[in-house]
């Protein structure tokens, strides 16, 4: 099988032949139809964050395919199915996150994509238990971007508990922002979009954003006090400046939601603000299966547009050039 291999970190991805995965008791082995490309694969591929993945390794957490090989103790799964390999590769199971609805904060999980290889690859083995169902009215091409950046997107406008008609700022209008501004439309939010580019912007407003702000061109933490401030500011832009500008878009008892990852992650906060402000600060990570669950059922009753373009994997690392300059207009999925 052909799989894009990080062999060295910082290094192009390298296009190999590969023999196709056997998987193990607990695993089932996915024939890729489609495969995502989120900013965290490029993160990954180039070593950015303190735990660094050990090469060689595959990468790709939006993996969509047709289950093709059962591990003998499989029961969450049958021969053809369409599943996702998301993130949350594998978990526990039995640790107190495990049990009380956090499994995304396991200690002892494994991440597709990064600690295990995964979907830039034509096959890929998954813990059956982790790979989600994707159901009849969801196509695989949406599917993939929805097992990161849907789900994503969605967990972190759950946990910012946005009420109807409170204002959401959503800094970055890319895989993760671009389905953001519609999971707060859909909770009834008033929602300001914040990117450096005007495409993205344009993407925003047809996609319901009431307010676009151009980062590049003014002060957004002027224009959206203008606006009467954010209750909620969601971090997706790979800029940790964009956390502090997001910060201080807040109004009192505002909610600032972290979920980008840039590579040199510090942010500097004013206490005094944070406590009089009754300012909340959220690490966000993933979804669980059931909340990818949501992102599917959303999506096969016609509550969201997937905004992707398709790539072929020997074009991987063109196309990580591409979305790194700004050229994309929200997510490329690899189509096999
Ligand atoms: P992306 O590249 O598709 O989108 C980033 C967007 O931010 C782009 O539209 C870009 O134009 C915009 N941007 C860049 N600088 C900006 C600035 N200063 N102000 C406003 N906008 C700016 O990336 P993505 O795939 O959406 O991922 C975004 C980040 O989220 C990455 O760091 C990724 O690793 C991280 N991520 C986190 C989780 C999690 O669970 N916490 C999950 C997936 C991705
Ligand atoms: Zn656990
Ligand atoms: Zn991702």
């Amino acid at each position: 099988m052909k799989a894009a291999v990080v062999t060295q970190l910082g290094q192009p991805l390298e296009l190999q032949e590969r023999a196709v995965p056997e998987p193990s008791i607990d695993q089932i082995l996915v024939r890729i139809e489609a495969s995502g490309l989120c900013h965290t694969d490029i993160h990954a591929a180039h070593g950015d964050w303190p735990v660094k993945p050990t090469p060689p390794f595959v990468p790709g957490h939006e993996g969509v395919g047709i289950v093709e090989k059962l591990g003998e103790r499989v029961t969450a799964h049958q021969l053809g199915d369409r599943v996702a390999i998301p993130w949350l590769g594998h978990a526990c199971g039995h640790c107190r996150y495990c049990v009380d609805g956090r499994e995304t904060l396991c200690e002892s999980q494994q991440n597709s994509g990064y600690s295990i290889d995964g979907a830039f690859a034509e096959y890929a083995v998954v813990d059956a238990r982790y790979a989600v169902t994707v159901p009849e009215g969801v196509e695989p091409f949406d599917a993939a971007p929805l097992s990161c950046a849907g789900v994503t997107s969605y967990k972190s406008v759950k946990v910012a508990h946005v009420q109807p008609g409170e204002t959401v700022a959503v800094f970055g209008i890319g895989g993760l922002g671009h389905l953001a501004v519609q999971y707060a439309r859909l909770v009834g939010a008033v929602v300001i979009a914040v990117d450096i580019d005007s495409d993205k912007l344009e993407l925003a407003t047809s996609l319901g954003a009431d307010h676009v702000v151009n980062a590049a061109q003014v002060d957004p933490v002027a224009a959206i006090q203008a606006l009467g401030g954010a209750d909620v500011a969601l971090a997706y832009a790979v800029s940790p400046q964009s956390f502090e500008q997001a910060f201080s878009s807040l109004s009192r008892g505002g909610r600032l939601v972290c979920v980008a990852l840039p590579a040199e992650g510090t942010m500097s906060i004013p206490i005094f603000e944070t406590v009089l402000k009754g300012i909340e600060i959220i690490g966000s990570i993933v979804g669980t299966r059931q909340d990818l669950a949501e992102v599917f059922e959303l999506h096969a009753l016609g509550r969201t547009r997937v905004i992707a373009e398709g790539r072929k994997l020997e074009q991987v690392n063109e196309s990580i050039a591409e979305l790194l300059d700004g050229q994309i207009q929200a997510r490329l999925v690899f189509e096999f």
